[in-house]
C-alpha cells in the first residue's frame, strides 16, 4: 500500500536533504513544498508584483504555471516553461518568500496542489508508480497531511541550524558566515511562525532532534519511525 511520509521542521533543520535520502532509500517520490513557495515568490517578482499587495499575490498563485519534479534525484523546479531549481535558491528570494507564506490565500491555493501531487504519487500513474512519497515542509504534519502514514518533526539546536545553513550558502561555517545568516534565518522563522506552528509537534508527530547526529545518523532516524 502507498505510503505517505510527512516531514516538517524549520530551516536548517536538514530536513530537506534528509527527506530526500529517505525517499531515494524507500524508492518514494519526494516534494519539497518549500521550493513551491519559493516558486511562487519568484513568479510574483518576476511579473514585478510588490508582494504586500495581498489580493495581487493570490491572484497570481492561483494562476502559478508550476511543475513540481518529485525525483529525489532530480527535484526540478519549472514556472511556465522557465528551470528557476537555482534562482529559487537566492538570497531575494529567501528574503521575500514569508511575504507569500503569510498570505493565507496562497497558503491555501499551495496547500491545494501539495495535496493533489500527494494523491498523484498513492496512484500507478506518478513518479513512484503508487508506492508513495516523502513531502517537507512546515504544515505537512498538520495542515497538508495530518493523516500521513508516518510524520515526523525535525528539530536543531539554533547553533546547528544557522551553522548548517553557513554551509550551505556560504560554504564554510565559520563565525563570520554564521553570523551573515543569523538575521535572515531568524527573520524567516519568526515571519513564517506567525500562520505556520513548526517548532514543537503535534500530537502523534515523533521528534527527531537531530543536533548532534550526523546526516546519515538522521537519515537512519526518520528510516526507523518508517519502519516501526
Ligand atoms: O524549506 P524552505 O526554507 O525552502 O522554505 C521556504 C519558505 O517557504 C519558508 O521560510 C516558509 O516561509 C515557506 N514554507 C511554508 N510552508 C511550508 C513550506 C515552506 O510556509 N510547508
Amino acid at each position: 500500500t502507498p505510503l505517505v511520509v510527512a516531514v516538517d521542521g524549520p530551516s536548517g533543520s536538514g530536513k530537506s536533504s534528509v527527506s530526500r535520502a529517505v525517499a531515494r532509500d524507500l524508492g518514494l517520490a519526494y516534494l519539497d513544498t518549500g521550493a513551491m513557495y519559493r516558486a511562487a515568490t519568484w513568479w510574483c517578482l518576476d511579473q514585478g508584483l510588490p508582494l504586500t499587495d495581498t489580493a495581487a499575490v493570490a491572484d497570481a498563485v492561483r494562476a502559478l504555471p508550476l511543475v513540481m519534479g518529485v525525483d529525489p534525484d532530480d527535484p526540478t523546479v519549472v514556472v511556465g516553461g522557465t528551470d528557476v531549481t537555482a534562482a529559487i535558491r537566492e538570497t531575494a528570494i529567501s528574503a521575500a518568500v514569508s511575504a507569500v507564506a503569510t498570505n493565507l490565500d496562497a497558503r491555501a491555493e499551495l496547500g491545494r496542489l501539495q495535496r493533489a501531487a500527494i494523491k498523484a504519487e498513492r496512484e500507478p500513474g506518478g513518479f513512484s508508480q503508487g508506492r508513495g512519497i516523502v513531502a517537507e515542509g512546515r504544515d505537512i504534519t498538520t495542515v497538508v497531511a495530518p493523516d500521513a502514514d508516518v510524520r515526523v518533526l525535525l528539530t536543531a539546536s539554533e547553533e546547528a541550524r544557522l551553522s548548517r545553513r553557513a554551509l550551505d550558502v556560504h560554504g564554510t561555517a565559520d563565525a563570520s558566515a554564521v553570523e551573515a545568516t543569523r538575521d535572515q534565518v531568524l527573520r524567516r522563522d519568526a515571519d513564517d511562525s506567525t500562520v505556520v506552528q513548526f517548532h514543537t509537534a503535534a500530537d502523534g508527530v515523533v521528534t527527531i532532534d537531530s543536533s548532534h547526529l550526523g546526516f546519515d545518523e538522521t537519515v537512519e532516524a526518520v528510516l526507523a519511525v518508517v519502519s516501526a
